[in-house]
């Protein structure tokens, strides 16, 4: 397990799959019924933006950084609502997917973040210490995972966020998708995922919407001049959406028009039918 997210914290990807998670958990929030958030690949929860990881690939500046002269109140509704938490540390910390869920839970609503790195671990134990309703789980994601499904509360998202940096990872998010579809069919899935080959990653998104939820949205984002730090850089990622919420499709959309002049990037929402 070498991948750290620090390093990649804040980039353009990050961007578009908390923009994503802020728009499902607003969704949820419409009603008073209690829903729960399981992010199966947590991370530590809280990034240091002046950091020399950051600093180091520059991802950070490239992307969220970029979005610090917008203005809340010019934005459209959910990238408002995003650059609200996402300011939410101040300009030199960062939060990540089980920090932004802890910020916007309501006292009937449940956080479960687990991660397997035991230091990255210990971090997000530290982050989510304030909020009552947030556990930090440490251990294996997907292992964890079914004995989780379906929650109580019956309603909820499953983030499935891996570093892919095994052969086996698209293997492992598609079958821990597929075990979400199984048992727990009205749940919200937000599955992220690294775009190096198309083929390889159409053929993960068809994986994906053949263990057969009803719905199904792919985001895709993708960066003219991603940073470079000798490496070559992610350029292009996507997020499936499994039950994406009425009017998802429009507000992301909206969201992703408008920080493409300065990300750099083109946004695309495509509604997806099995084949
Ligand atoms: N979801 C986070 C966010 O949006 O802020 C980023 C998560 S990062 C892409 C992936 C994380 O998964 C890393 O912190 C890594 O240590 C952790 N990890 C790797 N394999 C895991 C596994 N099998 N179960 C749980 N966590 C794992």
């Amino acid at each position: 397990m070498n991948y750290r997210h620090t390093y990649h914290a804040g980039n353009f990807a990050d961007v578009a799959k908390h923009l994503a998670l802020v728009g499902v958990l607003l969704h949820l929030k419409k009603k008073d019924t209690p829903f729960a958030v399981i992010d199966t690949h947590a991370g530590r929860g809280l990034y240091d933006l002046s950091g020399s990881e950051a600093e180091r690939t520059g991802e950070a500046k490239a992307g969220i950084a970029r979005l610090r002269d917008l203005r809340i109140e010019d934005a459209p509704p959910l990238l408002a609502a995003y650059l609200e938490v996402a300011r939410g540390w101040g300009e030199t910390r960062y939060p990540g997917s089980p920090l932004i869920a802890a910020r916007l839970l309501r006292p009937q609503d449940r956080l479960v973040a687990i991660e397997k790195h035991p230091d990255e671990f210990a971090a997000l134990k530290r982050a989510l210490q304030p909020y009552p309703r947030a556990r930090a789980v440490g251990g294996d994601g997907y292992e964890q995972l079914p004995a989780l499904l379906p929650p109580p509360e019956r309603r909820g998202v499953v983030l499935i966020d891996p570093p892919y940096e095994s052969e086996n990872d698209f293997a492992d998010a598609a079958r821990a998708a597929a075990t979400a579809i199984r048992k727990f069919a009205t749940a919200i899935l937000l599955i992220w995922f690294p775009v190096k080959a198309k083929a390889e990653a159409d053929r993960f998104c068809g994986e994906v919407i053949a263990a057969g939820a009803g719905k199904a949205l792919r985001v895709d984002i993708v960066v003219d001049n991603p940073p470079r730090d000798g490496k070559a850089r992610l350029s292009s990622a996507g997020l499936l959406v499994m039950n994406p919420p009425y009017g998802f499709d429009t507000e992301m959309t909206r969201a992703l028009d408008a920080i493409a002049p300065l990300l750099g990037s083109n946004g695309e929402v495509v509604r997806l039918t099995a084949t």
